[in-house]
């Protein structure tokens, strides 16, 4: 089902400056070097998917930009405030969709706004707004557990909505769902950034997805377990339009180039 946001948000979609970025664990067995020197701009309203395989570091650039780690060199900046931990301007999706199981759907996607400290009318309004963008108004008295992966993922980004953060940040979020619930699921999420026009970065090491949705695919290769820090290989453009016929010529072309780049190093 098509739901349309007509209210305005309140925060606009933020530009995140990457500069000189680089990620070291300390570990009882030593240093593990995770991630070189990044340097990427997201523009305000890009959908961003970074790609590469296992380790290259894709979570470790995430995580950071959510304010969960931080950086061993280097800045992130969301608009013009650099990032020194979490916040409600940086909106995170999980895999495991990280719902509290207490409490109901409406519960769960007024947990942000609640903690803003946002009027009782406010949060209502936000709860009903995003419930339904996700087409779950039928649903919002239901308890997780009681609902499909994919529901459980649409109640996930519906909370993170509610918020009304300027980016949203989501690390293999349908890599739990099976093929069909995937593919409705990106399909949702194109519609809602469409509409929402917020700022997306999505982790996936599946390149078909990242065609699907991306306007620019980030290419990560290297990793720690390789002996060379995970780091950008290089950006391609999605020049497709928006609905995208993924038995096209040009969507297998582009999603060849960036197969050669993940499973290649440069020499
Ligand atoms: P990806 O998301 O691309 O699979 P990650 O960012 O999760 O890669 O990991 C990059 C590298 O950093 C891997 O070698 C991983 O083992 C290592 N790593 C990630 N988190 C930690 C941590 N908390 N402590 C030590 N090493 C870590």
């Amino acid at each position: 089902m098509v739901t349309h946001i007509g209210a305005p948000r309140r925060r606009e979609p933020a530009t995140i400056h990457i500069n000189g970025l680089s990620k070291d664990y300390s570990t009882p067995r030593g240093t593990v070097h995770a991630m070189g020197t990044v340097n990427l701009t997201i523009h305000a309203g890009e959908f961003i998917c970074v790609v590469g395989t296992s380790g290259c570091g894709k979570s470790t650039l995430l995580r950071m930009i959510a304010g969960f780690e931080q950086p061993t060199t280097g800045n992130i900046k969301v608009d013009t405030l650099e990032v020194e931990g979490p916040g409600p301007e940086r909106g995170v999706v999980f895999q495991d969709y990280g719902l509290f199981p207490w409490l109901t759907v409406e519960e769960n996607v007024a947990w942000g706004p609640h903690q803003q400290h946002l009027g009782k009318s406010i949060v209502k309004e936000r709860c009903e707004k995003y419930i339904n963008a996700v087409g779950l108004e039928r649903f919002a008295n239901r308890y997780p557990n009681e609902l499909s992966g994919g529901m459980q993922q649409r109640v996930s980004i519906a909370r993170v909505l509610a918020n009304e953060p300027s980016v949203m940040l989501m690390d293999e979020p349908f890599g739990a769902l099976d093929a069909m619930t995937r593919s409705s699921m990106q399909e949702e999420l194109v519609r809602l950034h469409h509409e929402i026009g917020i700022t997306v970065l999505f982790v996936t090491h599946s390149i078909e997805e990242a065609v699907k949705l991306a306007n620019r695919v980030v290419v990560m290769t290297g990793g720690a377990a390789k002996g060379i820090p995970g780091h950008v290989r290089g950006i391609v453009d999605i020049d497709l339009p928006a609905e995208r016929d993924v038995t096209g010529e040009r969507f297998n072309a582009l999603k060849r180039q960036i197969s050669q780049m993940v499973n290649t190093e440069e020499g």
